[in-house]
């Protein structure tokens, strides 16, 4: 991470001295395993000899500074919330359109292929539960045209299942601000960092309150057992914390009991009743039974997690059920970057449908970065051309339909990756312009290390959806629309992946400028 050209800010952050490093790290860590700012370490730094029954927690990557983003910015990502709320809310209720889209992809894209197996199955049997929720989190870089007088945002992707890190993100603004009120940063900061211009990130709360609406929405067990929200979750869970911070916040401000139910626990721990009712067992109160009104993913976005018939029957059998899904699979399926790519094909027809307030519209159509196929219509062909042509190909990301990091391919490894790719699997993968954000600098801390550099920073801002599907194909009652707040990610600028959990990046909070 090499201090970057072109800095606006090339004075922040400012150099620490020893001391005030030692003061501001020591800071740093306590605020944050006080707070449970704080990830599982990873097996690595966990020593053979340690008992297995000890609870370890280490701090979660964090930035040492809020990093530097254009107000602008981040007041335009905030107004399109409520307007892409809408667009996936109609997008996963319109069954019809959803299944030309995926349909492309099933003969060559096997996890697409099982989750539109999953919805097809519950659809001929029909579908006990009306209600969906979305906890949504719409990302972006920072893009600079120089012909226009402001910056503005560009969508790198929307999330609709698993969106992480709303639970420590209200931690890390907290922890800027404790650390600049304690006075951890030196003097010269306060020219641009201030206490209002951190905005809190309320994503711990809204989130849960999310949550707690689709409970209410779902209504008493009709067999009076008492109702329960249930987390399904991988295992081992490194990221813990962060879905703790949601499922406390669901308990102390809602009153909603919760449970943790690793994914390859379902068919164990819970059964289909005769009204398709989903009841859960724990395992440590045999004794006792539970109506869930609403199953959170935080698992099952991954092929690695199927690796079994088992795993794919225990996903039917929460789709058929009559819990609420957050998300659906068609929920899921709305989220690829397919999806992604059809709405952002330039002069695409689809995102009017979906949207018919055109200023909404309009709105979100300024997010867009230029997106194609790769398959064989005239714009599949033009990116084709782009993709396969090193001097081209290295402005641009591919990406297949997965999420969770790890799966894209960057510029120059493109057109390799092409030459070994039969033409026939091309259009499972989409082609995107690489986002260039302005060059800032920043510290980042992760696994008690601290690396200065270039960084670059990608915002996410959350968004809940309660819905009621209504009879035909893009019918629906929107119940609940609201903003659930935001999250700052950075990155060294030398990594082109920006998975906090995936290793490569640190949370932070956003200081508007
Ligand atoms: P995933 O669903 O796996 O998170 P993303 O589309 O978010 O997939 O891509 C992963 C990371 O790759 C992003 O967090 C970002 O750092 C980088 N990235 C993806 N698309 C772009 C883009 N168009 N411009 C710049 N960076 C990108
Ligand atoms: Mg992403
Ligand atoms: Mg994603």
């Amino acid at each position: 991470m090499a201090a970057p050209q072109g800095n606006m800010y090339p004075d922040y952050p400012p150099p620490l001295g020893g001391e005030q490093e030692k003061y501001l790290l020591n800071s740093l860590k306590d605020f944050s395993i006080a707070h449970g700012l704080a990830v599982r370490p990873t097996p690595s730094y966990v020593s053979p000899e340690t008992d297995p029954a000890v609870a370890l927690a280490t701090t979660a990557p964090v930035t040492l500074f809020p990093s530097l983003f254009p107000r602008v910015c981040f007041e335009q990502a905030r107004s399109v919330i409520g307007a892409y709320n809408e667009l996936y809310s109609a997008i996963a209720s319109d069954e019809t359109w959803l299944g030309e889209i995926i349909g492309e992809l099933i003969e060559i894209d096997d996890f697409m292929a099982n989750l539109w197996n999953v919805h097809m199955k519950v659809k001929k049997e029909g579908y006990a539960q009306t209600l969906n929720l979305g906890l949504f989190r719409s990302d972006y870089m920072v893009h600079v045209d120089p012909s226009e007088p402001q910056p503005s945002v560009k969508q790198v992707e929307f999330n609709t299942i698993a969106s992480s890190f709303g639970g420590l993100s209200t931690q890390v603004s907290s922890l800027h601000k404790h650390l600049l009120s304690i006075g951890a940063y030196p003097e010269s900061i306060s020219s641009i960092v201030s206490p209002s211009s951190v905005p809190p990130s309320p994503s711990v709360p809204e989130l849960a309150k999310g949550m707690a609406k689709a409970h209410e929405a779902y209504g008493k067990s009709s067999g009076g057992l008492q109702t329960c929200v249930v987390f399904l979750v991988q295992d081992p869970e490194r990221n813990v914390f962060d879905q703790r911070h949601i499922e406390y916040a669901l308990n102390e401000n809602h009153g909603v009991r919760t449970f943790r139910l690793p994914f390859g626990r379902v068919l164990q721990d819970t059964r289909v009743d005769s009204d398709r009712k989903l009841i859960y067992t724990p395992p440590h109160t045999p004794n006792r039974q539970y109506e869930v009104s609403l199953i959170y993913f935080r698992a099952g976005y991954a092929p690695s997690e199927y690796i079994s018939q088992e795993a794919w029957d225990a996903r039917l059998h929460l789709e058929r059920s009559a819990a609420i899904k957050c998300p659906s699979v068609l929920l899921q399926l709305a989220g690829t970057k397919k999806v992604q790519q059809v709405l952002a094909t330039p002069h695409s027809p689809h995102l009017k449908r979906f949207l018919p307030n055109e200023k909404q519209a309009t709105e979100v159509l300024k997010t867009f970065a230029p997106i194609y196929p790769l398959d064989t219509s005239t714009a599949g062909q033009e990116a084709r051309q782009l993709a396969t042509d090193p001097a081209t190909a290295a402005r641009y990301v591919m990406k297949p339909q997965r999420e969770g990091g790890g799966n894209n391919v960057y510029r120059k490894a493109i057109p390799e990756l092409l030459k070994t790719l039969p033409e026939t699997q091309w259009p499972a993968y989409i082609l995107m312009e690489m986002i260039e954000p302005p060059a800032q600098s920043n510290v980042i801390f992760r696994n008690g290390e601290s690396q200065k550099g270039g960084v670059i920073c990608e915002l996410g801002m959350y968004g809940a959806c309660l819905w009621r599907q209504g009879e035909g194909d893009g019918q629906r009652e929107v119940l609940e629309n609201f903003d659930a707040g935001y999250l700052l990610r950075t990155k060294g600028d030398d990594s082109e992946e920006g998975g906090v959990a995936a290793g490569f990046g640190a949370i932070d909070s956003a200081c508007l400028v």
